[in-house]
């Protein structure tokens, strides 16, 4: 799973230039072109970070930083600000509306790269580490292993994704529709009945050894990855 990442920038050369950046870099990009798109994009899927220009046309960074900040699904969003403003002032606003961090422009990509990386692993350390560790199991994508407790454990393709992608957030309660869409992808048909297949899958293949079971069932809700 790439990290996603909305760069909301009005000028066409910096934002296509960004775009081929990030993807160079492994991120999945896309550019919303004035503040109204930024939100829309937003609103459908969730990013993992938005590059943020702070002059946007029609919705303007800081009001986009404040609504991104007021809403709940999207409250602890990663946003870093791309400001041409030299101005300390604008830069506190900045900061003081809720923006993780600031690239005053021009800046080198370089820069910004070290930036977004240093942001994503500082909010979602998932997202950008090779190993994630989630109480006692340890997740290493480089070498797309799994052991728990020390104990290697071999799960199929997908039971890894399903693992990879509920180890982001630890405890969070994912539907089986999210979980559909954040392992499957959503233009592929997969009955729902199939997650709690390769939930199934995973949970015996992590109870190795007798160890207890770390994925939560929640009723009606969906499943969990146990922080502990
Ligand atoms: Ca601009």
């Amino acid at each position: 799973m790439k990290p996603f990442i909305v760069i909301a920038e009005d000028e066409a050369a910096v934002s296509e230039l960004l775009r081929y950046n990030l993807e160079a870099e492994g991120y999945e990009a896309a550019i919303a072109h004035d503040g109204e798109e930024a939100m829309l994009l937003i609103n459908e899927r969730v990013p993992d970070l938005i590059l943020l220009d702070w002059m946007l046309p029609k919705v303007s960074g800081i009001e986009i930083c404040r609504r991104v900040r007021a809403r709940q699904t999207t409250a602890n969003l990663p946003i870093i600000m791309l400001t041409a403003r030299t101005e300390e002032t604008d830069r506190i606003r900045g900061l003081q509306t809720g923006a993780d961090d600031y690239v005053s422009k021009p800046f080198s990509n370089n820069e910004l790269m070290a930036r977004v990386q240093a942001v994503l692993r500082r909010i979602r350390p998932a997202l950008v580490e090779d190993i994630i560790t989630v109480g006692d199991i340890m997740i290493d994508r480089a070498t797309h292993s799994i052991s728990r407790a020390g104990t290697d454990i071999h799960l199929g393709p997908t039971e890894f994704r399903l693992l990879e992608f509920l180890a982001q957030h630890p405890d969070r309660v994912y539907s089986r529709e999210q979980l559909l869409d954040g392992v499957w992808g959503s233009d592929v048909y997969v009955e729902l009945r199939t997650v709690d297949v390769h939930i199934g899958r995973l949970r015996r293949a992590l109870m190795i050894n007798g160890r207890d079971n770390p994925i939560r069932t929640v009723r009606q809700a969906g499943y969990s990855l146990r922080k502990n």
